[in-house]
């Protein structure tokens, strides 16, 4: 290796390079503006070391993470050596958030797209305002009603956040949906995008790896894309 390379055995520099400009052309080609359209790499699984060809490399900044305990053992050093270089990361929760683990993501985090339910809707508020932090916050709809999956019931959704408004103090700016996995994804975009227009919301998390295409013309603002840049996942 020569003196300075970093080594990206994953290709992952790379694959996000083309990413990046999918993702441009799509936004374009149903003319949205690509900078409307943010890209949330998604590193769960992966060493510290092999995220970092993409940020020091490939200059991403944004990446996802869905379990706490995992985020806590890289991103400290991630965040670490990129501020070395002059850079800032911004890390978002896509993974369930239990509220015993509330007070270190708060320390962790700087979006939390998961919250879905009353008690962590509290919990985040009370956290926050202990340690003066606030984080951008996304509402996940279970937009396919699953049984055992995380997310707010779409036909609870506005009156949960009317609650995260008004009795938690939590300003929700997103939602976010991961579509059944057997079923075709445009029908939970659009529901998604609905249940947010009709509460005044404005960003939408919505679109992985297979179906990101689908959710861009239906007004993602952001994407959460994982195996696409790194691999598939072991
Ligand atoms: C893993 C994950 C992703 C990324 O999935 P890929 O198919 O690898 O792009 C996006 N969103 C959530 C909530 C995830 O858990």
């Amino acid at each position: 290796m020569i003196a300075g390379e970093i080594a990206d055995p994953r290709g992952a520099a790379a694959r996000l390079a083309h990413v990046r400009a999918a993702i441009a052309t799509r936004a374009r080609d149903c003319g949205r503006d690509p900078d409307a359209v943010t890209l949330v790499a998604v590193s769960k699984t992966l060493s510290a070391d092999e995220v970092w060809p993409t940020i020091a490399v490939g200059g991403q900044a944004i990446f996802g993470e869905n379990r706490v305990q995992e985020a806590k053992g890289k991103w400290p050093d991630l965040r670490a050596r990129a501020a070395a270089i002059g850079r800032t990361l911004e890390l978002h929760l896509i993974g369930p958030l239990q509220s015993n683990k509330a007070r270190e993501a708060v320390e962790l985090f700087d979006v939390i797209e998961t919250v879905d339910r009353e008690k962590i809707a509290e919990t985040l508020g009370a956290e926050m305002a202990r340690q003066n932090k606030r984080l951008r916050l996304f509402v996940e709809v279970n937009t396919g009603a699953e049984a055992q999956k995380a997310g707010i019931s779409p036909r609870d959704a506005d009156a949960f956040l009317a609650r995260c408004r008004d009795v938690h103090g939590l300003a929700i700016e997103g939602l976010m949906c991961v579509p059944p996995a057997d079923e075709p994804a445009s029908p939970h975009f659009a529901l998604l995008k609905v249940i947010a227009e009709r509460n005044g919301i404005r960003q939408l998390s919505m679109g992985m790896s297979g179906d990101w295409p689908l959710a861009v013309p239906l007004g993602a603002t952001e994407v959460r894309i994982g195996s696409a840049i790194f691999g598939a996942r072991t």
